[in-house]
Parts: C-alpha cells; structure tokens; sequence
C-alpha cells in the first residue's frame, strides 16, 4: 500500500513523498500512525553517521491506532517499539539484547513512522493507557532509553545527581532519577527557559556550564555528585559530566556522540577516584515500564504540537527550525507551512 512518508534516501536527502510500504500480511499489525517524534538519532542517520539502509521511512519514536492485526491490539492506541534483535548472537544470547551485533529497527533499516501509515510486528505494539494522547505515546521510546539510562547509573535513594542537557532526554532523565530517590539534582543547561523547565520539573539548581561546579560544590557541601549523566552527547558537556563526578561516582554517557569524537580522561583520576565510566544504549526490557510511566511523567510541556511532514523535512534539512524541545510529527496534518 501506498503512504505519504518521509523518505531517507542517502546522506543529506530526504523527501517528503509517496512511499510503497508493502502489504500487511497475517502476521503484521497495520498502524495509522498519530504522531512521531524527531530526535537526534534521525539527524545523524541524515549526516550518513549510522548504518541506515536507503530508501527507508525515518521515524523510530512513534504511536498510533492498530487498524488492522490480532484482537489483543486491534483498535487500540499503541506505542510501537522500534528494535528487532537478532536472537542468536552473544549479546542477543547473554540478555544484552541492545548490544545486538545484527540490530535491526523501524526509521533506520526498516520502514518507520514518519508516515501516515506503518506495517509492523504486532509484538513490537504496546498498548497505552487510554488516557495518554498520541503525541505524549510518541514520547515512550525517550523514555524507555532514560528508564535504562537511570538503571545503569545505578541511581539510589539519596544520591545527589547531575544531569547535563536539558532537552527532552535529561528533562525526562531528571524526572526518572527524582521518582528513583535521587536527593538532590543539578541540571545544567545554558538556556534559561529550559533551566527554568527543569527547575518546574524538580531540579534543585539549574545553572549554565560554566557556573555547574560551583553550584554543584555548593549543593553538595564539595561532595559534588554520586551520578553524572551526559544527556548531550556533545564532547565539552562530557567533559564537564566527569568534572562534576564525586569520589566513587557513576559517570553515564547518555547523549549520542559522533562516532569520530573523542575526549580525553584522567585515567589517574579513574582510578584514584574510582569513577565508573558507564554507556546506556537503547531500551532493552524497559518499554512496558516506558508505558505506565506517560501517565506520571510530566511531558506536556517537552513534546511539541504535532507539526506536518513537510514542515518535518524543513526542520531536519535546517531550513525551518521547528521551535519545540520535542519536535513531533502529525502526518495526517496537510498544511505545507506546517508549523
Ligand atoms: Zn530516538
Ligand atoms: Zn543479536
């Protein structure tokens, strides 16, 4: 069948148009999907920076309604999990499935969800609460990744916590590391609406990166923080991530990085103040938790109105910077302007 979609057809193209997306068989579940989310993961795959297999449908953070597939799902709203893992590689056979060797997912290698209708395996549908509306379901893959963010940080009740980064992952990873028991959090974020979101969310200080070790040192009583964790993943915030790591803290490297990137680390002070250094990929077995947590969870004001596909494709090209935490796509909404 044929769905106006966002097409990836190679480094820097990308087109809004007609695309062929098969027809759903027996065993697929067919989706009129409601709203996308756009998160960074698309921009590098646009920059040709991951493996994605052209042409393909982008989009791998969305929800919609089963119009079509098994009765436990039909007719409802679900959010769709975007991964399919290999089951026989290490990872895959260790229960680190998100360190699969042959990964495959929706808006990368498979068709996704920046289309106004997506085919996929039912058992990638999760149901969500009837109250949660779509765009607030688009977000549950977001949140997914921080809830095995915040598990591998090993977050306790009572640490004192820094988050660098304020957009949609570290205003989602505050609020995850607050319900954990986290004492005290300190964000960080140059700009002031955000910092100001994040003080509304539960932060105990936002501050700009150049003010974060003093407002941490302060905080903290010199402490400075048991957990860092970089929801940037931009080089000059992970250096200021481990600047603001305590003796004996968890040091997280949350944000994507480029994969040419590098930082240096003092592996003196790795190991004179035995610092872990940990990495969160994914959302392995933490989206039904995901899914319960959009009712909790304050997203409201992170996930943006639903903007059209064309204004989509403006905003992924740079011409059109859409003005949202959370840019998320409504493909059904016709207008070209779209924002
Ligand atoms: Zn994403
Ligand atoms: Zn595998």
């Amino acid at each position: 069948m044929l769905t106006k979609a966002l097409v990836f057809s190679g480094p820097g193209e990308v087109s809004c148009r007609e695309a062929d997306i098969g027809e759903p068989g027996g065993d697929s579940a067919l989706v009129r999907v409601e709203a996308c989310g756009i998160c960074a993961t698309d921009l590098h795959i646009l920059r040709g920076e991951f493996l994605a297999r052209p042409p393909v449908i982008l989009g791998h953070e969305f929800s919609g309604v089963v119009e079509r597939g098994p009765d436990s799902i039909l007719g409802q709203r679900v959010s769709v999990e975007p991964h399919h893992y290999c089951g026989v590689c290490k990872p895959c056979r260790s229960g680190r499935e998100n360190l699969c060797t042959d990964r495959r997912a929706y808006g990368v290698n498979q068709n996704g969800g920046m289309a106004r209708w997506a085919v996929v395996d039912p058992r990638n549908c999760y149901p969500v609460p009837p109250s949660v509306p779509a765009r607030i379901a688009a977000l549950a893959e977001n949140v997914a990744c921080c809830i095995h963010g915040v598990d591998r940080a090993g977050v306790r009740l009572g640490d004192d916590v820094a988050v660098v980064g304020a957009g949609a992952v570290g205003l989602i990873l505050l609020q995850l590391a607050r319900r954990a028991g986290a004492a005290r959090i300190l964000v960080v974020e140059p700009d002031p609406a955000r910092a100001a979101l994040a003080l509304e969310l539960g932060a105990s200080a936002a501050v700009a990166p150049g003010d974060a070790p003093r407002a941490l040192a302060e905080l903290t009583a010199g402490e400075l923080a048991d957990v860092v964790i970089d929801a940037t993943g931009v080089a000059s915030a992970q250096r200021l991530a481990l600047e603001l790591a305590g003796r004996g803290a968890t040091v997280e490297f949350f944000g994507v990085a480029s994969p040419a990137e590098r930082i240096a680390v003092s592996a003196y002070d790795v190991y004179a103040r035995e610092l872990a250094i940990v990495g969160a990929a994914l959302n392995p077995g933490t989206h039904l938790r995901a899914v319960q947590a959009l009712s909790w969870l304050e997203l409201d004001a992170i996930a943006g109105d639903g903007v059209s596909l064309e204004a989509a494709r403006a905003h992924l090209t740079g011409q059109r910077p859409v003005p949202a935490i959370k840019v998320v796509v409504d493909p059904w909404r016709e207008d070209a302007a779209g924002a």
